[in-house]
């Protein structure tokens, strides 16, 4: 597996690759990799001649500075999970190489960008868009891999493919979960045990409400889950939302959507950790 660290190398590296008719697979990340990332490589292995790894913690997608300040960096063991995965290369570039000059384009896709994440996160999606348009300019991907831990980021980006005319196929990836059943995130390392297991209690709720939804309203189960995620001591929710899947409008009815999603973010512990998760009704 080759690292790379400036844009020019990665351009000369893939112009080779795809004048030889190979397929290329993307998968973007911000480092600290854990099986869920993995999940994606290995996809993207399978499906594609070279798999580009992107190892980038993007500062314009945080608007919270203390997130990003203890965010964990794990460069070389990132490296050691990438090559045994069977990534073709490992893009790590610093900040200056990305930003140059500091990046004022504006991505605007109402209402996908702009409920839940995009509301309690003002610019997050701006930044999301900001970088992941930059890596599909440099890599061309064929294929470009997302976790679907990151639920609404799909959608996001979707919209983003369908504006900006980029050639490629998103493949959304099953979110990968503990045993406990929490998602694995690279914030899970910022958790005390004890958090830890707190934490867990959100997936558990989220599936207690699918045959609580059988036989009550949108807003009942709205409730209940708000209520047994707040009713745990050290978890304090955000907010929750029933959408449909697709557009990410709220819903009111089940028979609005063939596709609702509840998506859910939730402070954890003393510092707190924000976690994110969802379920499919
Ligand atoms: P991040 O490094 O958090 O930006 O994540 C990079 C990619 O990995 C995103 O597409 C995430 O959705 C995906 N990802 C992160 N955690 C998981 C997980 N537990 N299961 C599946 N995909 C994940």
């Amino acid at each position: 597996m080759k690292i790379v660290k400036n844009i020019s190398e990665l351009r000369a590296l893939l112009d080779s690759v795809r004048a030889e008719g190979k397929t290329i697979g993307l998968v973007p990340t911000m480092g600290a990799l854990h099986e869920g990332h993995a999940s994606l490589v290995r996809r993207s292995v399978a499906e594609n001649d070279v798999t580009v790894v992107s190892i980038f913690l993007n500062p314009t997608q945080f608007n919270d500075k203390r997130d990003l300040e203890r965010y964990p960096r794990t460069l070389e063991s990132d490296c050691n999970l990438l090559r045994d995965c069977g990534a073709t290369v490992a893009f790590a570039p610093s900040v200056d190489e990305v930003y140059p000059e500091p990046d004022t384009r504006q991505f605007s896709y109402p209402p996908t960008d702009a409920v839940m994440e995009g509301a309690f996160r003002p610019g997050h999606f701006n930044g999301v868009c900001q970088i992941v348009s930059k890596l599909f300019a440099w890599v061309e991907p064929t294929r470009a891999y997302f976790g679907e831990k990151d639920f609404q980021q799909i959608a996001v980006i979707r919209r983003m493919v369908e504006d900006l005319g980029f050639p490629l196929e998103i493949v959304p990836c099953p979110v990968v979960r503990e045993e406990s059943g929490l998602a694995l995130s690279s914030r899970n390392n910022l958790l005390s045990d004890t958090e830890r297991r707190a934490a867990a209690h959100i997936y558990h709720v989220l599936q207690w409400s699918i045959p609580f939804a059988k036989d009550h309203s949108v807003k009942q189960t709205h409730q209940f889950v708000v209520d047994c995620i707040n009713a745990h001591p050290a978890l304090e929710v955000e907010y929750y939302a029933i959408v449909d899947g697709k557009t990410l409008a709220d819903i009111n009815t089940w028979a609005e959507t063939d596709f609702p999603v509840g998506c859910i973010t939730v402070y954890c512990g003393q510092k707190p950790i924000r976690l994110i998760d969802h379920i499919r009704y």
